[in-house]
This record gives structure tokens, C-alpha cells and sequence, in this order.
């Protein structure tokens, strides 16, 4: 089983000077650098991630010069430029997620934007993914508790899978396999059974989190590039808002929404995982993404042209046919 290096720690952040090959350059946020910049020289190189469509990445790389290693702090943006970074021009790499909002860090490819939708591409193995447990608690609760998005995905994903199953619509790469759905049911279940610890985002609720979203990262690229037991219609949901609105969301807080929706859709689980998601504290109100019903709605009608017209994996999508009683029934649910 191939996964990457991970420490888990406290403290680590300031000893990377003393690890990364010199001279490195560090990827992350504008808004994010002032909280951590204490812990590196002042004459360190910086880029601030401004966008992952992948011309905007592919302009930098000319402008970065020579480096030796690359560090990614950050969430998700900051995370995917430096795998994209260290793929593109082969240099080694450490990662320093700054909250669990995505599983971005424990996957070989990077989520870039090609003329705003979302492709995998590239091949990076980071030396070491380190996760400092004080940089994880001091992230805004709302964005390591969305992290859960990427992991309820399991459920919803391997619905999705035994549905393309039992349609017939399968993809023969990726034929339905009993043991990568249950490990996924299982790392999915520790976060529904330990909610508490995860509201709280305590050490023992950081781990079961980590543990669970190095499983969507690894086993993606450990069964082959099979995408089905880790993510399913509430990823193609949350692409195609992402699409027609042309709209930033935070990953998981939309996936979350996608997950409510798309239990909706196979008419399982829903009541069940919409109440663990609002104990925990994740608001998948659309007015809390700054989008309306109205948006949510056309994304939804859309949603089999897209997932069809981008080549997306196969499932309830494809057949599903949205009508007014179910936005009616998605709306009540949701606000409820
Ligand atoms: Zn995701």
C-alpha cells in the first residue's frame, strides 16, 4: 500500500528550515503568510497562490527561477500548486496542510482548472507530509470541520458505484469491488461515530480525520486510479456548481451539500448524514456559499449534460430526473 510519508506532531513547522533543500521557495495564501511567516527567514522566497487554472500556474513556473525543494502551506490551493509545482519542474517537495479542509495532500495529482473545470494531472510523491497539530487547531473550525466532506463522500460514492453496478452503466476499468467499498464505509463510519471529537477538533478527532482522507488520497492512485469508492454524484454535484456559477466555494462545505443531495437522489441515508453534518457544525446552507436555490437548482437540472459533456464517472447522473417536488423536499431538508 503506497501512501505518503506523514508526521504527525507539534512544533514542525519552524524546523522545516533545517530540513527542505536550500534555497526553497514557499507556496501558500496571502492571507495565510503573516500568521506563519515568524517561522521562516526574512529573505525567503514566497508566492502567493492566486488562482489553479492552469495557464496562471504554468506562467509562474517561468518566473520562479531556481529553486532546490518547494513547501506547501496552505489548504487546498496552496497544497495542489506545490504538488503541481514540484511535478512540473521536478523539484522535492514538503507539504504543511494548515487545516483538513481537503484530502488534496495525500493524492499524487493536482486539482488544476482547465478553462474552469477541474482535471487531475501529475505525479508528485512529497518527501514528507507534515501535520502540525497547533497549525490544524488554529485554522478557522469552519474549514477543518469541512474537511468531513471528503470523507462522507465514501457513502455517497459507493452508492453511486453499486448504482452504476445494478444499471449496467459500470466503466470496465473499474468493476465493483466488496472490499475498497467496505474500508471506505468503515473510514466514512469513524467520523459519524466519533462526531464529538471532531466538533471539537481534538488530537484524537484530527487523527481520525487524517486517517481517513490519506485513505481517499492513497487508495486512488493503490486501486488503480479508481475513483468510485472515494467520491460519486456529490463531487459532480459540487462540479457542476462550481461550473455554472463560476463561483469559489470551500470544497468540503459544498461537497457536504452535495452529500445531503445526493442521499436525496438514491433516496438513502439522507436525514441520517444531513443531522451528523450539522452536529458537527458544517452549514450547507446554499446563502452560507453566497449562491442561491436558484443556482443550486440550475446546477442540479444540468447536472447529467455536464457530468456527460465532461466525461465525469457514470452513476445516478446520468439518469436522474429532477422535478419540483424534490426541490422542494431538498430545500425543506436542508433549512429544516
Ligand atoms: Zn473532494
Amino acid at each position: 500500500m503506497m501512501e505518503f510519508n506523514t508526521v504527525i506532531g507539534r512544533n514542525l513547522l519552524g524546523e522545516i528550515n533545517h530540513v527542505a533543500h536550500e534555497p526553497f521557495v514557499v507556496i501558500t495564501m496571502e492571507d495565510l503568510w503573516p500568521i506563519y511567516k515568524n517561522n521562516f527567514d526574512p529573505s525567503t522566497k514566497v508566492i502567493f497562490v492566486e488562482s489553479t487554472e492552469k495557464k496562471w500556474l504554468d506562467n509562474l513556473i517561468n518566473k520562479l527561477g531556481n529553486y532546490c525543494s518547494i513547501i506547501g502551506l496552505g489548504g487546498g490551493q496552496a497544497i495542489d500548486s506545490a504538488k503541481y509545482f514540484s511535478w512540473k519542474m521536478n523539484k522535492p517537495f514538503f507539504q504543511f496542510p494548515t487545516s483538513l479542509s481537503v484530502d488534496a495532500v495525500f493524492g499524487h495529482r493536482s486539482a488544476v482548472r482547465i478553462e474552469n473545470v477541474v482535471r487531475y494531472v501529475g505525479w508528485s510523491v512529497p518527501e514528507c507530509v507534515f501535520i502540525d497539530l497547533d497549525i490544524i487547531k488554529s485554522a478557522p473550525i469552519k474549514i477543518n470541520t469541512a474537511g468531513i466532506g471528503d470523507i462522507l463522500c465514501f457513502i455517497t460514492g459507493v452508492m453511486d458505484w453499486q448504482y452504476a453496478r445494478d444499471s449496467g452503466q459500470l466503466e470496465k476499468q473499474w468493476e465493483y469491488d466488496e472490499e475498497l467499498a467496505n474500508t471506505s464505509l468503515i473510514k466514512a463510519q469513524a467520523v459519524i461515530d466519533e462526531y464529538q471529537e471532531i466538533k471539537e477538533m481534538t488530537d484524537k478527532g484530527i487523527k481520525i480525520m487524517i486517517d481517513a482522507l490519506k485513505w481517499g488520497g492513497s487508495s486512488y492512485c493503490n486501486s488503480g486510479w479508481n475513483p468510485r469508492h472515494i467520491e460519486g454524484v456529490e463531487h459532480l454535484i459540487f462540479y457542476s456548481l462550481e461550473y455554472h456559477t463560476k463561483k469559489t466555494f470551500l470544497h468540503g462545505q459544498a461537497v457536504c451539500l452535495g452529500i445531503v443531495i445526493g442521499c436525496m437522489m438514491h433516496k438513502k441515508r439522507s436525514e441520517e448524514l444531513k443531522n451528523i453534518i450539522n452536529k458537527i457544525g458544517v452549514d450547507i446552507n446554499p446563502k452560507s456559499m453566497n449562491i442561491g436555490w436558484d443556482e443550486v437548482k440550475h446546477s442540479l437540472v444540468n447536472l447529467k449534460d455536464f457530468v456527460e459533456k465532461s466525461n465525469f464517472m457514470r452513476g445516478i447522473s446520468n439518469e436522474y430526473i429532477f422535478d419540483e417536488n424534490f426541490f422542494k423536499e431538498m430545500i425543506r431538508q436542508v433549512e429544516d
